[in-house]
């Protein structure tokens, strides 16, 4: 088509590999006024775990749930290990860094460069980045919101998944020391919880567990909470059955107070709370994110993010006024994922996989859900600290860029194959940009 160019972007990226083989490099069609329209929206991003500003000696732990620093071996593809391409890129557009490597000298450089830059804008140091990465909104999934994130610019989105844990984990610990640690996390957070509703330990009644989850949802949605979310797939499967009240009450009656249930009874009651929990988040109209993608750590079971264990949750006729949002894609099941958003409350979003993956699989990926239900389709980054050197702020640049382009692609490929006109690639284009999220969320 004659106003589209060739985006030779895996060029730059092979000429600094330093293997020794050749690769041809594969091209991304943009079509230019496509490109140019989507880069004037201001996005909104679905999903993305932005850090506070703190004072000297202080630290946040509370972007997200899950420690990263337990994780050994973060198991991520080349595109996010030391020597990535993608990092001097983000360092250059964000702090000006003029180097293709990342020596120590250079790293030092860019160290400075950011201190500087965090320290003229203080409290407004976030909102800078969002401003970097062409983002009006980011939803932030973090325990507790921060300093320096404005509920203009950032809506909370808490976690939910320590509420399924109330009894003894030990048996989930023992697996391995990712679990361990998550689990051990996942106990201290259920603490605060409780702690916020002054309570000191799990109730005794069943009756009251649950008020105490409904009570909880509610102060969050009070606090400004746009949605919850699942990292369940990181702790265990996401095949929920549908066990009746009184089998969970009788798990939790004999198990709140003393010994550890067998992993059979105990999912009997996590089941239960999942289900309780997502209902109650559809009367509160909080959609439900789930993770269900590939993990950080070499522990993590992919066939456990699969979507496809989702589908009787998501075919419950009691949590139809729940809407949940996939996260990542559900890459790899980008197929199972494209299925599952023709179901009237089902969303896909693509944080995160527009880095982990090259823009051209994130293309391929995209389409198939572009192709299945655009209304119900979500732009989201994932911005995350990776590394002293790599923070939210590269990923969430990153996740803007190449999210962006793999969305242009895309939507190239559609119009090249005439499925749409240049029009309805840029209406589609902002629908997922930030119109699906304006209607799903309503703010
Ligand atoms: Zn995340």
């Amino acid at each position: 088509m004659g106003n589209s160019r060739l985006l030779l972007i895996l060029g730059g990226v092979l000429s600094l590999c330093s293997c020794g083989w050749q690769q041809q490099p594969a091209g991304l069609e943009v079509d230019t006024a496509l490109e140019s329209e989507l880069r004037q929206t201001a996005a909104i991003d679905n999903h993305a775990h932005p850090v506070a500003v703190v004072s000297y000696g202080e630290e946040d732990h509370d972007y997200d749930a899950l420690p990263a620093d337990a994780i050994a071996d973060l198991a991520l593809p080349p595109l996010f290990r030391e020597g990535s391409p993608y990092f001097p890129e983000a360092w250059h557009a964000l702090f000006g860094y003029k180097y293709s490597d990342a020596s120590r000298e250079h790293v030092l450089i860019l160290s400075k460069a950011r201190q500087e830059v965090m320290k003229s804008k203080g409290d407004l140091y976030p909102s800078w980045v969002l401003n970097h990465a062409n983002t009006d909104i980011m939803l932030a999934n973090r325990v507790t919101m921060g300093r320096g994130l404005p509920s203009d610019r950032f809506k909370w989105v808490p976690f939910v998944d320590p509420v399924l844990f109330p009894l003894n984990n030990s048996s989930t610990k023992n697996k391995d020391p990712e679990h361990n640690a998550f689990l051990g996390r996942e106990e201290e957070l259920l603490g605060r919880y409780l702690a916020a509703a002054q309570m000191r330990r799990i109730p005794s009644t069943f009756d009251e567990y649950l008020s105490f989850v409904s009570h909880t949802l509610e102060s969050w949605k009070s606090s400004g909470a746009v949605a919850v979310k699942f990292e369940l797939a990181f702790l265990r499967d996401l095949g929920i059955s549908n066990p009746p009240r009184e089998s969970a009450e009788r798990v939790y009656a004999i198990y709140a107070q003393s010994s550890e249930p067998s992993p059979e009874e105990y999912k009997i009651l996590q089941d239960y709370l999942f289900r309780h929990l997502s209902r109650e988040a559809g009367r509160l109209r909080m959609p439900v994110h789930i993770h269900c993608s590939i993990g950080a750590g070499s522990y993590f079971r992919t066939s456990n993010a699969d979507p496809l264990a989702l589908e009787s949750v998501f075919n419950d006729p009691l949590l139809r006024r729940t809407k949940f949002v996939m996260l990542h894609g559900a890459w790899p099941f980008a197929r199972e994922a494209a299925a599952l958003i023709l179901k009237p409350n089902i969303y896909v979003d693509y944080s995160g996989f527009s880095y982990l993956t090259y823009p051209a699989e994130a293309a391929r990926a995209l389409r198939l859900y572009l192709e299945a239900a655009p209304d119900k389709v979500l732009y989201g980054s994932d911005a995350s600290p990776f590394s002293s050197s790599v923070g939210w702020e590269e990923t969430a640049w990153l996740g803007a860029h190449y999210g962006r382009m793999a969305l242009e692609a895309a939507l190239t490929g559609m119009m090249r194959d005439r499925e749409i006109t240049l029009d309805e690639a840029k209406i589609l284009g902002r629908k997922v940009l930030r119109e699906n999220a304006h209607g799903l969320y309503g703010f």
